[in-house]
């Protein structure tokens, strides 16, 4: 029997987006549904493990996850941003994509030094993003002591390449 069956039954997979040969796995369903919704913050909350000054979401569906969790455990919510987005000074950090680069930033004077900080987004694929995002928050003084996932793509390594950062990882949900 797959885990979280409830939440993973909520998440819809579109192939070949958003080119051919790739499924897609859209959590907007999950996101319509007022008992996935609830059900997917009350566990990600359950898998949070210690003490967490700040939550930091990726953009942009790390957003709505990251805000919601933000809230239930009690913290505000960092918006880690692609670049070019944000009006202050910013701390910035550069990831490989498949073409090319990418780049995600964060305000400047956003953290205090030694916080304990929760990374969430939606999905860890390669782990590109998330590891650019850690790497992003300790270059600011944070201390990353977990990241949190709806979904892992497990064959695709992303979890492991954190973990080996450092990092302990949580997801709710696996597809092979
Ligand atoms: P990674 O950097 O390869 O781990 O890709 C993860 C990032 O790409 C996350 O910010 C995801 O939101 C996005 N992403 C990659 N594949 C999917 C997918 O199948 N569904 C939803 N988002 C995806």
């Amino acid at each position: 029997i797959q885990q979280n069956e409830d939440i993973r039954s909520r998440i819809r997979t579109i192939p070949d987006f958003p080119k051919p040969g790739i499924l897609f796995r859209d959590i907007t369903t999950l996101l319509l549904d007022p008992e996935g919704l609830r059900l997917t913050i009350e566990k990600m909350a359950a898998q949070v493990d210690g003490k967490v000054d700040l939550v930091a979401g990726v953009e942009a569906r790390g957003f709505v996850f990251g805000a919601a969790l933000a809230v239930r455990l009690g913290t505000g919510v960092l918006l880690i941003r692609k670049d070019g987005k944000l009006p202050g000074a910013t701390i910035a950090e550069d990831y490989a994509l498949e073409y090319g680069t990418d780049r995600i930033a964060i305000h400047a004077d956003a953290l205090v030094p030694g916080a304990r900080v929760l990374l969430v987004d939606d999905l860890i694929a390669t782990g590109g993003t998330a590891r650019a995002a850690v790497r992003l928050l300790r270059k600011a003084g944070a201390e990353v002591v977990q990241a949190s996932f709806v979904v892992d793509l497990p064959d695709l390594g992303g979890a492991d390449a954190l973990r080996s950062d450092g990092i302990q990882v949580a997801s709710l949900v696996a597809f092979e």
